[in-house]
């Protein structure tokens, strides 16, 4: 087997496009290359269609939905995204379920959903911004601080400055840490603490965090919830305002065949999924149920926790946020979605069971050691940087040093990408075997009389999810029944029997997961059933239909003996 890519970096956009290529060349006729959109810097946005094209069309097959890189920096996600399709690719034929799998549905993947904030990520003179590079809500940069790269390093550090009145100070034993100035210190040495950076429109005096000159939140602007910026910060002008946003949406709502989806962020090591803005209480509890399992076998094989957004990865206990992907697909389109936030340096650093965000707020000191350590013998040489002076030509003498963030808490680093990657290869690839699959399970054409025919078909869902995917999807009409039709062609009369049937659709397991053995009740309302009276001559064929919106279709042609 020939090795696809080194899992074990960064990808720039000229290494993802150059990987990809390879991808293409090595397996043409297992994926495909398609060009969903343009950011708003016109870079195209790559989607991979993953499934063997022998097979039938992708549309016609049940899909997972993989993407990445919607926030600028969270580049590790890009990474994971290509190595999932490498893994695809290379075990066709080598492994029977994967080759089942490409067989018979489909994997989406958009590795950089956001290549205008990845390429600034990843510039030599960096900048981090939230998401894209379009100048939100003002066309000009707001009074205040804006981080920069100032003294030309090809790092963002942080800044400080000796103020009587600042909030940090620094750690007794190790004096490069700052630590938060408790409420009754009077006497010491106290620093203000900022990202590095320049002032915009400075007066000497004040000093601002200016609202950023890029303010856009892709992750908010999705059609769900959406909320103006008075409301949801970087929520953008509307609904898929943003072409990188857009892209996606247009792609989705057009392929019904989505029935998983995972988007890829950084960090915590938390598979998060909806809802973001309600209690559990508020989802159907056959959905709930079914989210859980399926959040249970992302935990066993990730080694994160699955939580609900509300009620574990808050902010802010008393703000939700809206706007976001998985939030959307699964309200609108009953699509089971999990935005999963790789890579966590407290948990790589040996801390346990923290809580996500409360861990910010307050932590034992002993969780800063351990960090610290932890960094000194697997982080990059420059993780945390002993402070030094810099004459900061707005702010005079200022000190740089402390945190360079990008490789230590927003991504692994380098050195421990592999390993955070290659866990997160598994999940998508079981979702891919959850999926609703539909099999012709009987087929039987009995003679009634001289050219006359009685035509049994039976249809089974072999599959765990329905053909609804969950009931979230049913009740919002997102997914059309299943239809079984019989073509009509020459030679073949129709006598008894319609040639459209509508079937409606087919359970799976997954609303049975409350059951036990002793009230057990093994319905078969997985199976459909049709059938037609026929005139036709012998030697003549009869094709028949079957179409599923998220289960796929099957075109059957039956010939007449
Ligand atoms: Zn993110």
């Amino acid at each position: 087997m020939r090795k696809m890519m080194n899992i074990n970096r960064y990808l720039s956009n000229e290494d993802l496009h150059d990987i990809l290529q390879g991808f293409l060349a090595a397996y043409p006729s297992l994926i495909e290359l398609r060009y969903i959109g343009e950011s708003y810097e016109k870079r195209p946005i790559v989607l991979m269609v993953i499934t063997n094209q022998d097979t039938g069309p992708d549309f016609e097959k049940p899909a997972v939905w993989i993407d990445a890189n919607i926030h600028a920096t969270e580049i590790t996600g890009t990474t994971t995204a290509a190595a999932i399709a490498a893994h695809l690719l290379q075990n066709y034929q080598q492994d029977s379920e994967i080759t089942r799998l490409l067989n018979e549905s489909v994997f989406y993947i958009v590795p950089r959903v956001n290549p205008d904030g990845a390429a600034l990520a990843m510039a030599e003179k960096p900048k981090y911004l939230r998401s894209g590079v379009r100048p939100y809500p003002y066309p000009d940069r707001q009074e205040g601080l804006h981080a920069e790269d100032i003294d030309g390093d090809g790092r963002i550090l942080q800044m400080r400055f000796v103020d009587p009145s600042g909030d940090w100070k620094s750690h007794p034993q190790f004096p490069e840490r700052m630590i938060r100035r408790e409420p009754t210190d009077t006497q010491g040495t106290f620093f203000r603490l900022f990202s590095e950076g320049t002032v915009e429109d400075y007066d000497g005096v004040m000093i601002k965090s200016a609202r950023a000159f890029a303010g856009l939140d892709f992750n908010r602007n999705f059609p769900f919830d959406w909320k103006p910026e008075a409301d949801q910060l970087g929520a953008g002008p509307y609904p898929a305002s943003e072409p990188e946003i857009k892209a996606m949406v247009d792609f989705i709502v057009s392929h019904p065949n989505i029935n998983f989806a995972i988007t890829y962020h950084t960090y915590s090591r938390v598979i998060l999924r909806p809802f973001s803005t309600k209690p559990d209480s508020e989802m159907d509890t056959q959905d709930l149920w079914a989210y859980q399992k399926i959040g249970e076998i992302g935990s066993e094989l990730t080694g994160y926790r699955c939580v609900s957004t509300f009620h574990d990865f808050l902010y802010h206990p008393k703000e939700v946020t809206t706007g976001a992907f998985d939030d959307w697909v699964f309200d609108h389109l009953g699509i089971f979605s999990f935005t999963i936030e790789l890579w966590d340096l407290p948990t790589a650093a040996g801390i346990e069971d923290r809580k996500f965000i409360e861990w910010f707020r307050k932590h034992p000191a002993e969780d800063d050691d351990k960090i610290m350590n932890w960094l000194v013998n697997n982080g990059p040489e420059d993780s945390y940087v002993p402070w030094y002076t810099f004459d900061h030509p707005q702010l005079g003498k200022v000190e740089l040093g402390g945190w360079n963030t990008m490789y230590t808490w927003r991504n692994p680093p380098p050195g421990a990408l592999e390993a955070e990657v290659q866990r997160n290869i598994q999940f998508p690839i079981q979702l891919g075997k959850m999926l609703p699959t539909l099999a012709v399970t009987r087929q039987k054409l009995t003679s009634l009389a001289k050219d006359t025919y009685h035509l049994d078909l039976v249809l089974d869902n072999l599959g765990f999810l329905p053909t609804h995917t969950s009931v979230q999807g049913k009740q919002r009409q997102a997914i059309r029944p299943v239809r079984i039709e019989l073509e009509r062609s020459e030679g073949v009369t129709l006598l008894e029997g319609r040639y459209k049937i509508e079937v409606g659709h087919l359970k799976g397991r997954s609303h049975r997961l409350s059951v036990t053995s002793i009230n057990a009740n093994s319905a078969t309302d997985h199976r459909a059933r049709a059938e037609w009276v026929i005139k036709a001559a012998p030697g003549s064929s009869v094709v028949v239909h079957i179409y599923s919106d998220r289960a796929g279709c099957i075109h059957l042609p039956i010939k007449i003996i």
